[in-house]
């Protein structure tokens, strides 16, 4: 199995260490050419969803990443990434791969005091450790997309077919099991 991790910004190095860890094989997507190798799923890290979201089509990678996703390839989204692949953002206009039917809030924590850590339940997995970076959450979510987790009464995790999004970072705790639920979808 062969995981692309976008790695235009943000931290894309820390995923790469956990698929690393779960022995399966992963490469940079930088440019466009990168997306001529081939790969099975896609991990779109936590950043700047604004700065990702320009880059992704400076750099000419959007409609291929696109057409992948539609076309059922399996993507996980932290974070930043939950932004870049929700339907639209409600506290913001920007737009971007708009492949899953969430709605995300952005900075949805605040942004100065906005990190914290915590443990929670994970659908399918049990209790695990979150970090909450400036985070989003999921305000809303249609048609079939499935609630995997839930913080304080806010959508922080979330399944639809083949993309999974998570509003914090498993990879910043060394906790393997998100990955792992991944690599199985
Ligand atoms: N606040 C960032 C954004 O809006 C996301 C933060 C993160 O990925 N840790 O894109």
């Amino acid at each position: 199995m062969t995981v692309a991790v976008l790695a235009l910004q943000g931290a894309f190095a820390e995923h790469e260490k956990i698929l690393s860890k779960l022995g399966a094989d992963s490469f940079e997507i930088r440019q466009k050419k990168d997306l001529d190798r081939s790969f099975d799923r896609l991990i779109i890290p936590g950043g700047e969803s604004t700065v990702q979201g320009k880059l992704l089509r400076e750099l000419d990678l959007f409609d291929g990443i696109k057409s992948r996703i539609e076309g059922g390839m399996p993507v996980y989204g932290t974070c930043a990434g939950l932004i870049l692949l929700a339907k639209s953002i409600s506290n913001d206009s920007a737009q971007h791969l708009q492949t899953m039917s969430i709605v995300a809030n952005r900075n949805a924590y605040g942004r100065q005091l906005g990190s914290f850590h915590t443990e929670a339940q994970f659908e399918g997995i049990g209790e695990i450790p979150m970090t909450f970076i400036r985070a989003p959450y999921i305000d809303k979510v249609y048609d079939d997309v499935q609630v995997l987790s839930e913080v304080d009464g806010k959508i922080v995790a979330a399944r639809q077919k083949n993309q999974l999004v998570t509003a914090f970072h498993p990879e910043l705790d060394g906790d393997t099991r998100v990955h792992e639920y991944f690599l199985n979808m």
